[in-house]
């Protein structure tokens, strides 16, 4: 039996390993269906976790996480968890795609949240070489430029409204001729006088090259075909939270979620299930930031070795 099985190796599975682990608990097992290091191993650059002074790329940020772990003694298994479900003792079961089954007094879930592409010629070519779906992660390298948000929801209102202050210009591009926003941020955003809005439109393509990334956006509008001259083209058409592991057979979820699917934590990481944390981007109201996916690693690694002493 394991004292915490860790569903996720992102920097809040990461994060969650190393405060088990370094806390004291012996036996703590991290599993991660692909390379550990999360989403952000995607990204060219970052440069606003704390401590950074120069930029880097995802995948050299998060290079020595997991050594850092396992000096501390975290076990790493790259393994796809297809569910977890709780025993009639209040212990949990891990069963893998492959079969096997684990047993664990506690569980850590981070497996994070995958945010929807808008389906045009070249997003996934240039995804982060100019193509981004975090304003606050990559709007700040357009200081100054033109900027393309693609979306019609709160998130897309209000991350043009934030890149507005940082960009020349925002084109606030929509398919529909309304906006799905409280009508108080289609207001603000009514009033900003450099976003320009494109309703009734869709993105075609985005071109450049591979050494520069985007050049520019080709979009579909009622008049014809329009070219953006945007380097930076921001996605914010919903977001998926990887919650597939928390259902049951019955396609029921074995704890509390929200309406979009996001796991439902107090401020410890608490789910309603006692001994199941859930942590990072996929619980409910996550920033979608590392340094918040870390933190919340942080405070369930702290709550679980709590748990563990009392169950034990
Ligand atoms: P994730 O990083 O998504 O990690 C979840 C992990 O769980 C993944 O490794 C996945 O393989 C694994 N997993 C999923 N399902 C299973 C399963 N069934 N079994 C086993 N393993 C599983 N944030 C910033 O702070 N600054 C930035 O500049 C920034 N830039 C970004 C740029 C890009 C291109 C992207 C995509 C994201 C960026 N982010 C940035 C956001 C940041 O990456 C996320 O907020 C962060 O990675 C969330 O961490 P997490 O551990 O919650 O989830």
């Amino acid at each position: 039996m394991l004292d915490v099985a860790i569903i996720g190796g992102g920097p809040a599975g990461l994060t969650a390993g190393l405060y088990t682990t370094r806390g004291g608990l012996k036996n703590v097992t991290m599993f991660e269906k692909g390379m550990p290091g999360g989403q952000i191993m995607n990204s060219s650059e970052i440069e606003n976790y704390p401590g950074i002074t120069e930029v880097k790329s995802g995948m050299d940020m998060m290079a020595p996480w997991l050594e850092q772990c396992q000096r501390f003694g975290l076990k790493y298994e790259m393994a796809n968890v297809e569910k977890v479900s709780v025993n009639s003792d209040g212990t949990f079961q891990i069963k893998f795609d492959d079969g096997r089954i684990e047993q664990a007094l506690s569980v850590i879930i981070g497996t994070g949240s995958t945010p929807r592409r808008a389906g045009f010629k070249g997003e996934d070519r240039f995804f982060g070489k100019g193509i981004s779906t975090c304003a606050t992660c990559d709007g700040f390298f357009y200081k100054g430029k033109e900027v393309s948000v693609i979306g019609g929801g709160d998130t897309a209102l209000e991350e043009a409204i934030y890149l507005s202050e940082i960009a020349s210009k925002v084109y606030l591009i929509h398919r529909r001729d309304k906006f799905r926003a409280a009508p108080s941020t289609i207001e603000r955003v009514k009033k900003i006088e450099n976003i320009e809005l494109i309703l009734n439109s869709t993105p075609e393509e985005a071109f450049g090259d591979d050494k520069s990334g985007v050049q520019g956006l080709r979009i579909k509008t009622p008049e014809g075909l329009r070219e953006l001259p945007t380097t930076g083209i921001f996605v914010f058409v919903g977001n998926n939270v990887n919650n597939s592991v928390l259902k049951d057979e019955n396609g029921n979820f074995i704890c509390e979620v929200t309406e979009h699917g996001e796991v439902v934590v107090d401020l410890n990481m608490k789910t309603n299930i006692p001994g199941l944390f859930a942590v990072g981007d996929m619980r409910l109201n996550a920033p979608k930031q590392v340094v918040v996916a870390a933190g919340d690693g942080a405070t369930a690694g702290i709550n679980a070795i709590n748990y563990v002493m009392e169950k034990k």
